[in-house]
Formats: C-alpha cells, sequence, structure tokens
C-alpha cells in the first residue's frame, strides 16, 4: 500500500506517518527529514539545501524529484510508503506521477490533513524535535511533553526547537504553503483515492479515520 500525506506544516503528517510505519510496517518517506539529514551532515545538497529550509521556503523541484526517484527505487519500499511533506507543488506531482508510471507503482490513498491556522501556529511553536538524526522523535511541550523536560524519551538526547519553527519562519512556511501546495488539493481532489481527514480532533479519532480508509 502507497500512501500519500497531504496537509498544512502542523497538520500531523509526521505523526500519522509514524502511526502507519508502526501499524502496517510501511516505510515514511519525508522530504524534509532527509533534507534535514544531509543538512546534519554537510553534503552538497544539504548545503544548497539549508537557505531555503531556513527562511521557509522550498527547495527547488528538480532536488527533490531526484531524492524521491533515488528513494523510491530502495528496496524497503516494497513495503509500501508514505509520502510524508511530498509533493508540495504541481510540477512535483506531475513529476511523482510520471514516475508512478514509469516505475509501475500504485498510489492507494491520498489523506488531506485538514485543520485551521490558529492551531497549526499552536501546534508548531510548541514543537520540539530530538536533536538525534537517526531518532527525529517528535514532542510537543503542550500534548505530548517528554517525561524528563528537554529530553527525549527514546534516546536521551537533547530536544531542540526547529530553527524554522520560530514564529516569523512558520508564518512564512504558512505563506508558502498556501500559495504553492494548496493548489494539490485540487490537483488530486475529485479522485476515487483521495480523503480528507480532520485533524483537530483527538489523535486516536484522527488514527481511527486514518485506519477505517486503509483497511
Ligand atoms: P517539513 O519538515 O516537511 O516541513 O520540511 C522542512 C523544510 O524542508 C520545508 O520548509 C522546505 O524548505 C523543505 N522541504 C521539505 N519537503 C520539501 C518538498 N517536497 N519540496 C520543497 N521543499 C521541501
Amino acid at each position: 500500500m502507497n500512501v500519500i500525506l497531504l496537509g498544512a506544516p502542523g497538520a500531523g503528517k509526521g505523526t500519522i506517518s509514524k502511526h502507519l510505519v508502526d501499524k502496517y510496517s510501511m516505510v515514511q518517506i519525508s522530504t524534509g527529514d532527509i533534507l534535514r539529514n544531509e543538512v546534519k551532515n554537510q553534503t552538497e545538497l544539504g548545503i544548497k539545501a539549508k537557505s531555503f529550509m531556513d527562511s521557509g521556503d522550498l527547495v527547488p523541484d528538480e532536488v527533490i524529484l531526484g531524492i524521491i526517484e533515488n528513494r523510491i527505487k530502495e528496496s524497503d519500499c516494497k513495503r509500501g510508503f508514505i509520502m510524508d511533506g511530498f509533493p508540495r507543488t504541481i510540477a512535483q506531482a506531475e513529476g511523482f506521477s510520471d514516475m508512478v508510471g514509469r516505475n509501475n507503482l500504485v498510489i492507494d490513498a491520498i489523506l488531506e490533513l485538514e485543520a485551521d491556522d490558529d492551531l497549526l501556529i499552536k501546534r508548531l511553536t510548541s514543537r520540539r524535535t530530538c536533536s538525534n538524526t537517526n531518532c527525529q522523535a517528535i514532542y510537543n511541550v503542550l500534548y505530548q511533553p517528554p517525561v524528563k523536560e528537554g529530553i527525549c524519551d527514546k534516546c536521551g538526547s537533547e530536544l531542540i526547537q526547529r530553527s524554522d519553527e520560530t514564529e516569523e519562519a512558520i508564518a512564512y512556511r504558512l505563506k508558502t504553503y498556501y500559495e504553492k501546495t494548496q493548489p494539490l488539493i485540487d490537483y488530486y481532489n475529485g479522485g476515487s483515492n483521495y480523503h480528507k481527514i480532520k485533524a483537530d480532533l483527538p489523535l486516536d479519532e484522527i488514527k481511527a479515520s486514518v485506519d477505517s480508509i486503509l483497511k
């Protein structure tokens, strides 16, 4: 089963991806996580991507499509993948659709997580991420705090606030989302595999909606 998760930053794509990984052994493909690893390792790609990411802009489409083309060919993707944070522009969606055809893949579901701006801003500014790039567990100081303040429950590393999760960067990321990514909702909407899910409900209810769609 292959799934695309759509939704603004903070809508819960990462959390729902983790649920699908745990429940169905699918593979999460988060372009944001891949890029953050490249930045951390100071690769050529990471150095190129960093300035876009820090300002809340999108990394160029051809860079992202190259990352995805390589990633979907890895053998673990046979277990089924979740696209988390990709595609983010119409050009990426069109490029991906060609890639899906060329690789004889099927997208079983496109899930859109819907939430209003107030909730997105509140969730993002209170989010903390594990600084260990092999872990990257996500916490929320309001809704899902770690047992020990500032420390990851899973690996004991320090929790950090991402540089693109300050109020200013978030406002810009939301603007970018509405300009560049929201048009994808019209692009995909209407297909029989397209489903809207309310993302302002308790997490268990959101997971139950996702499960009932994918069963
Ligand atoms: P995320 O963690 O998915 O919100 O991504 C963090 C940042 O990485 C975004 O603000 C973009 O700068 C970059 N990024 C992640 N995915 C993409 C994508 N599909 N297209 C362009 N830029 C991306």
